[in-house]
């Protein structure tokens, strides 16, 4: 008995690529909002900016800002920040990430 296992694993497949699979569908109204901009700003290691997968989190005119479009739903950011300052709720039904693994 002896033979070669086959596999179509690819083991070389990086997190940018599994991403690139995924789809959405977007609502015009942000399911993630920042409760009050002035804890932002007083906010030294903006964790929110590091963590976020998908880069949802910029610092612009100092101000943070939420690109929601892009969120992979995953919660990091809502246990990041740890000032609470996060309104975070999965998108309306319907909306939001559509996964596919591959
Ligand atoms: S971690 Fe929270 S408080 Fe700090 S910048 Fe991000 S959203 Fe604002
Ligand atoms: S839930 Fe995940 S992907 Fe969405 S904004 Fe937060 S950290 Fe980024």
């Amino acid at each position: 008995m002896g033979g070669e296992v086959m596999s179509d694993i690819n083991y070389n497949v990086n997190i940018d690529d599994k991403l690139y699979l995924n789809s959405y569908i977007v609502d015009t109204e942000s399911h993630l909002k920042i409760i009050d901009q002035s804890v932002c700003e007083k906010c030294e290691d903006k964790p929110c900016l590091i963590i976020c997968p998908a880069k949802v989190y910029e610092e612009k005119d100092n101000h943070t800002h939420i690109s929601y479009e892009g969120c992979l739903e995953c919660g990091a950011c809502r246990i990041a920040c740890v000032k609470g300052n996060i309104d975070w709720r999965y998108p309306k039904g319907g909306f939001g990430i559509q996964f596919r693994l591959a």
